[in-house]
């Protein structure tokens, strides 16, 4: 059978195919829009020694001003396939379709699971890689399995949910094995007529005093209010659109270094505060300490800033370098560990540096 080809192109600018909007060209560039067009771009890198990075919707990236030498595969795969399983509706799903998209599919099916992450920007393929969650809920309480490409085998592969690890941000793929597979497809079990996860306190205010129990599309579609009033859904007339979403993680800490936080924050009259959504494994909220650092929100450093809306989310204000939102980030970090001992993570992936 002849082998599959591929269009590759030559020296692509990345940062148009991002949210941040920052970073230089990748050296080759290649749109996958099925399982063999995978395999052939796979192919293409390996003989020519290219490193390979897979781009999913770039909504959680920083691309160095360098860019990147190797070759960028972005997946374009699509499709919706459903069927019914044990009184759920397994839903299968292309990596390159808009995750938001698929959210507003299955909420219009009157299936409940992942109403909560309502516009996330990026792909279906983008949700397992830091187990994205937001509003109480995590992909990873939905995701049966994926389909991957194993670079390091060259061969297509099922893993199940328990081989991705899922942890708060974290799952196998941006961890042990970084860089090493492209997922291709995700398979979601979602739940005909469950009703809607009410487990955060915004969303629990929001609906406080109304007679009947929200719907899951009344849930989706204040999860996307919410979101709008803190700059976390994309917006083209929004000044801070351009973000890579929260730029650190919450730190999980020791019950030491708890008690540590709380001993210095006592000690300058602050009480840090606890959200039940955060409580477990001592998480605390980086927001928090961002602004009890020195920080505000609309912080302006050249062409970077912090959000005017979010203290967490650092924007492209316009013609922002990567350097600029480097520089931005280590200021926050250096200020963040001088005032309370944390170290805070950042959460987009630096590509290039
Ligand atoms: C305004 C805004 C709000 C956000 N809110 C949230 C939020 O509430 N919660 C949250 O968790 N995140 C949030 N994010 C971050 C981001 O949207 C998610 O992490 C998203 O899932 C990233 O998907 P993507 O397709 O854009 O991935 P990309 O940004 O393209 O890539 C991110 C990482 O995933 C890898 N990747 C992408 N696709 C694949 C694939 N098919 N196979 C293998 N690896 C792949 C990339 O190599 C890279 O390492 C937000 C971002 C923005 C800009």
């Amino acid at each position: 059978m002849p082998r599959e080809t591929i269009e590759i192109r030559q020296n692509v600018p990345l940062a148009p195919l991002t949210t941040l909007g920052v970073g230089g060209n990748a050296r080759f560039f290649a749109r996958a829009a099925n399982p063999d067009e995978v395999e052939a771009a796979a192919r293409f890198a390996q003989d020519r020694n290219l490193r390979l990075f897979v781009l999913g919707g770039g909504s959680n990236l920083v691309i160095s001003d360098r860019g990147w030498e190797g070759l960028v595969i972005a997946v374009g795969i699509g499709g919706i396939d459903e069927r019914p399983s044990d009184g759920q509706l397994v839903f299968e799903v292309g990596a390159g379709v808009d995750w938001d998209g698929f959210v507003a599919h299955s909420v219009a099916q009157g299936c409940g699971g992942i109403e909560c992450l309502s516009g996330i920007p990026g792909s279906v393929g983008g949700t397992p890689v830091q187990n994205v969650g937001a509003y109480g809920q995590e992909v990873s309480e939905t995701i049966l399995s994926l389909e991957v490409f194993d670079l390091g085998e060259n061969r297509f592969r099922n893993l199940s949910a328990a081989d991705c690890r899922f942890r708060y941000r974290t799952s196998l793929f941006n961890s042990t094995g970084r860089g090493r597979y492209l997922i291709t497809r995700v398979r979601y079990g979602l739940t005909p007529g469950k009703p809607p996860a009410l487990r955060y306190r915004d969303l629990q205010k929001h609906f406080a005093g109304c007679e009947n129990p929200p719907t899951l599309q009344q849930t989706r579609e204040a999860v996307r209010s919410i979101r709008a009033g803190k700059g976390m859904l994309i917006n083209p007339d929004d000044p801070d659109r351009r973000s890579a979403g929260s730029f650190f993680k919450n730190p999980v800490l020791s019950s030491a270094q708890h008690a540590e936080l709380v001993r210095r924050a006592s000690a300058r009259g602050l009480e840090v505060p606890s959200y039940p959504a955060l409580e477990q494994q001592h998480k605390v909220s980086a927001a928090w300490l961002v602004e009890h650092s020195g920080f505000r929100k609309g912080y302006v450093k050249g062409n970077a800033a912090i959000s005017s809306k979010h203290a967490l989310a650092l924007v492209n204000r316009g013609g922002a370098a990567a350097s600029e939102m480097v520089a931005l980030k280590d200021e926050i970090q250096f200020a963040v560990e001088h005032t309370w001992g944390i170290r805070l993570e950042p959460e987009p992936v630096f590509v290039g540096f």
